[in-house]
């Protein structure tokens, strides 16, 4: 049996492609292999939304040149964004490179990796699936469910911020059938998952000629809530769900409504900003002002009570002056983000900014993304801090890194329903992961809080060996969009 291994760079979208792509291999008689070194395919799913992931991808498939030429036979697949935007060009640039697969070209893997076993010159698949777009679901084996899981809502995007990649590595918008959605999330509820993350460019520009049409004329209105309300209606044992990344123009009256309508949604949403300066903004094309911003994420707000927010921001795109950087610090406080995601700009092949002269120095750059960082430890501590001494339910999604916990027990990560990280130990012996418990806060951290589960979640808990930890990827990188 072929052994694959995995590398996975940038966002959520390619750690859940990464699943996608074990599972059908795994489905064609594939077996994962233990290292890099005992793999027969090395598949490397790639980012190019910044240059950096992109310089890294490089490198790391340079790395594995010595052991293509000891062993020939060993077949180098380049997927995910990289792979769609450079294409056969890759096979030029890098002579080990025996394959480029697109991500929507990701059901074809197992055949095409089957041919270059079987001697087929190097080849680059890289096509979109407009006409016939396919959504492949990650089928958990019985008992095997993750506490939570990714499922995938829509494909590519239409906005065409100036900044981003993502419209030219992954096609136009392509929404998949509320009806597969909802089978897709039942089946993973009836395996054990219990919170769902909906996946998606532009997760809440859902559309589907199945669903009602959206509640208003405005343009900017989707039936995204009504998913939503299909999801709780025809799955009430899910116990949460999100959904990753919302475009602030689609965060609608009626968003806010389902919000306030459905108690399975999570309170926390992450919402991305980017700047907090119309004049960026508006350069950045990302089609609205800071006020509207903050209009819409009150809106959430007021129709959740407690609900918090986490962002991405990019500092330093073309033209950005000091005083316009410091209006995005002031948005930042202002909104009150329990957590961001920062970055620095950096120009990006077939982007609209490429015409704008990338003018802020590197040094500048660095020094903006420093205060962000400063401001926003300060907003994450500033929340923890006070949940210190409460009580907050938390999922447990499985064994932490390391696993040991210092009173002799085994550590356990979970999230609450606002995405607190919180760490805690279980006896040995007890099965934590997909339980849903009351912990006692007891310390916050940098970026998450501990705390001791309440005696009375604990002896609900199964006295049967620890389930195996939540199945993580090789990850590279943790860079998004
Ligand atoms: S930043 Fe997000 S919304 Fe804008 S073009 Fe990229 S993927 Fe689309």
């Amino acid at each position: 049996m072929p052994r694959f291994w995995v590398h996975t760079f940038g966002c959520q979208m390619n750690v859940h492609d990464s699943e996608r792509m074990e599972s059908v291999l795994q489905s064609q008689g594939f077996v994962a292999a233990e290292s890099v070194e005992a793999a027969d395919l090395v598949v490397f799913n790639t980012c190019s939304v910044r240059e950096r992931a992109e310089q890294k991808l490089r490198s790391e498939v340079g790395k594995l040149k010595p052991l293509k030429r000891e062993r020939p036979e060993l077949v180098i697949c380049v997927a995910g964004c990289v792979a769609q935007q450079e294409g056969e060009r890759l096979l030029q640039q890098i002579p080990h490179v025996d394959l480029v697969v697109g991500p929507d070209n990701i059901p074809e893997l197992p055949g095409l990796v089957l041919d270059q076993m079987a001697g087929s010159p190097p080849v680059a698949r890289a096509t979109f699936d407009v006409a016939a777009p396919r959504f492949l679901a990650v089928a958990p084996a019985p008992g095997q469910a993750p506490a939570s899981a990714y499922v995938t809502t829509m494909k590519g995007c239409d906005e065409r911020c100036s900044f981003c990649v993502v419209p030219y590595t992954r096609g136009p918008e392509r929404y998949r059938p509320h009806e597969e959605i909802v089978g897709e999330i039942a089946a993973l509820v009836a395996a054990g998952t219990r919170e769902v993350v909906l996946l998606g460019q532009t997760v809440d520009s859902f559309r589907d000629p199945g669903l009602p049409p959206p509640e208003s004329d405005d343009p900017d209105e989707s039936q995204f809530p009504h998913l939503l309300r299909a999801i709780a209606a025809r799955v009430p044992a899910l116990a949460r769900l999100r959904y990753t990344s919302p475009h602030p123009r689609h965060a609608t009256a009626s968003l806010a409504r389902a919000h306030a309508e459905l108690d399975v949604l999570a309170r926390h949403v992450h919402m991305p900003v980017q700047s907090g300066s119309d004049r960026v903004l508006r350069r950045m094309i990302r089609r609205y002002t800071r006020a509207e911003y903050i209009e819409r994420v009150r809106r959430l707000q007021a129709a959740r009570a407690g609900l918090t927010l986490s962002t991405d921001i990019i500092v330093g795109f073309p033209g950005e002056t000091r005083a316009e950087a410091d209006e995005t610090l002031s948005l930042v406080r202002e909104v009150g983000f329990v957590s961001l995601f920062g970055f620095k700009y950096s120009p990006r092949p077939h982007t609209p900014a490429l015409k704008l002269a990338d003018d802020v120095p590197e040094e500048e750059k660095s020094e903006r993304l420093a205060r962000l960082f400063e401001v926003g430890e300060e907003m994450t501590r500033a929340h923890l801090a006070p949940l210190v001494g409460t009580r907050q339910t938390v999922l447990l999604e499985g064994a932490s890194k390391g696993g040991d916990g210092p009173g002799g027990g085994v550590s356990h990560q979970g999230r609450t329903e606002r995405n607190e990280i919180v760490h805690v130990e279980l006896p040995r012996g007890v099965a934590g992961a997909g339980a849903i418990v009351t912990v006692e806060v007891t310390a916050a951290f940098r970026h998450s809080l501990a705390g001791v589960i309440d005696p009375v979640s604990l002896s609900g808990l199964p006295r049967r060996p620890a389930a195996a930890p939540r199945r993580s990827l090789p990850v590279v990188g943790s860079e998004g969009p």
